[in-house]
C-alpha cells in the first residue's frame, strides 16, 4: 500500500518522464521534498535521547528544555513558557516547564497538538526487570516531541491558514498513576487550568509512543468517550492518505494520558498513542527500537489535520 502522489510529485515524474525522453540524461536526480522530513524528526529524536533521561529536576531536564527553548524561538511566532514548581505527595519539589509554540497567533479557528518532553524516572513496566532504572524514552517521549517540531519547521517554512499550537508538557510521567495521581499528566493539568489568551482550541490531538518501528495505531478509549468527531476526523485524514494500516480504525487500549486533563477543561482532546510497545515503561524503550519511518506516516497525517483547515 502507498499515498497517492502528490501533484507536486506526478509533475516531477511527467518532467523527468519527458528529460528522459528527449535526451535520455539519466542523472541523479532527489527525491521531491516531503513537508513533513521524517529524516530531520529522527534526528531531532536522536538529540533528545543523547541528553540522557529528561527526568525534571535534572541536568539533562535543564539541557532539554534550553534545547526546546532555542529551537522554538526561531520558529514560532510566539513563544509561552509556563514555569512553575510542582511540590510531589513525597514533599520533593519539581522544577517544570511548558513550552507553547504559537503559529499564527491571532487566527480565532485554532487546533492544538501536544506532547511530553519529560521521561519516567523508573522503569515499572510489565516487561521491565530493572523498576528502579530510568527510561531512556526514545518512544515515549521523544517521538512525539520529534513530530510537533517537523511540524514546526514545516509551518516556518509554510504558514498554516489556521492557528496552530505545539504544546510540549512537562511532568507527564513523573509519578504513580494510581497512588499519586497528582503527580502525573502535571503540565497537561497545569495548562488546562492556565489556557494561553484566545479562543478554545476546536480540538487537541496527543502525540505519545508514535515512533516503534512496529507502528500500529488503534483508536483509543477515552478519545472515542470524550471526543468520538476527532478520532472519526484523524482516522478518516489518514485514509486519505493510505495510512490506513497504520491509524486503525477499531478501538483497542484505553488509557489514562495528558488529553484526559484537557478533557475535563472541555478541549476536545484525543490521544495518537500506539500502546503495543513491549519496550513501555522499561529500560529497552531506546532508539533501536523506533524508526522515520514511522515517524514520516505520523508527521504526515498531523500536516495534512492542519492543511485541510479553513479559516
Ligand atoms: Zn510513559
Amino acid at each position: 500500500m502507498r499515498a497517492m502522489p502528490s501533484p507536486r510529485f506526478t509533475s516531477i515524474l511527467a518532467a523527468l518522464a519527458v528529460a528522459a525522453g528527449l535526451g535520455g540524461c539519466a542523472r541523479e536526480t532527489a527525491p521531491p521534498p516531503r513537508e513533513f522530513e521524517a529524516s530531520k524528526a529522527f534526528e531531532y529524536l536522536r538529540t533528545q535521547v543523547g541528553f540522557g533521561t529528561r527526568i525534571p529536576s535534572t541536568p539533562p531536564h535543564e539541557r532539554m528544555a534550553a534545547w526546546l527553548d532555542s529551537l522554538l524561538r526561531v520558529r514560532a511566532d510566539t513563544l509561552i513558557v509556563q514555569s512553575w514548581t510542582h511540590v510531589t505527595a513525597a514533599g520533593d519539589s519539581l522544577r517544570l516547564r511548558n513550552f507553547v509554540a504559537r503559529f499564527n497567533p491571532r487566527a480565532t479557528t485554532r487546533i492544538l497538538f501536544l506532547a511530553h518532553w519529560d521521561t519516567r524516572p523508573r522503569s515499572d513496566g510489565p516487561n521491565s526487570k530493572n523498576p528502579k532504572a530510568p527510561v531512556p524514552g526514545a518512544n515515549d517521549g521523544a517521538s512525539g516531541v520529534a513530530v510537533l517540531l517537523g511540524v514546526a519547521d514545516a509551518l516556518k517554512r509554510q504558514p498554516p491558514a489556521i492557528g496552530v499550537d505545539l504544546l510540549f508538557d512537562d511532568g507527564e510521567d513523573y509519578g504513580d498513576f494510581n497512588e499519586h495521581p497528582t503527580d502525573v499528566l502535571i503540565g497537561a493539568r497545569y495548562y488546562a487550568g492556565h489556557q494561553p489568551p484566545g479562543p478554545t482550541p476546536k480540538y487537541a490531538v496527543l502525540f505519545d509512543l508514535v515512533a516503534d518501528k512496529d507502528l500500529q495505531i488503534y483508536q483509543e478509549g477515552n478519545s472515542l468517550t470524550g471526543a468520538p468527531e476527532v478520532v472519526e476526523l484523524v482516522w478518516s485524514t489518514a485514509r486519505k492518505l493510505g495510512k490506513q494500516g497504520v491509524f486503525i480504525p477499531s478501538p483497542k487500549h484505553t488509557l489514562t494520558d495528558d488529553h484526559v486533563e484537557l478533557q475535563k477543561a472541555g478541549i476536545k482532546a484525543i490521544d495518537v498513542v500506539d500502546f503495543d510497545y513491549p519496550a513501555w515503561h522499561t529500560p529497552d524503550d531506546t532508539i533501536d527500537k523506533v524508526s522515520a519511518a514511522s515517524l514520516q506516516v505520523v508527521g504526515d497525517v498531523a500536516l495534512a489535520l492542519i492543511r485541510q483547515e479553513k479559516p
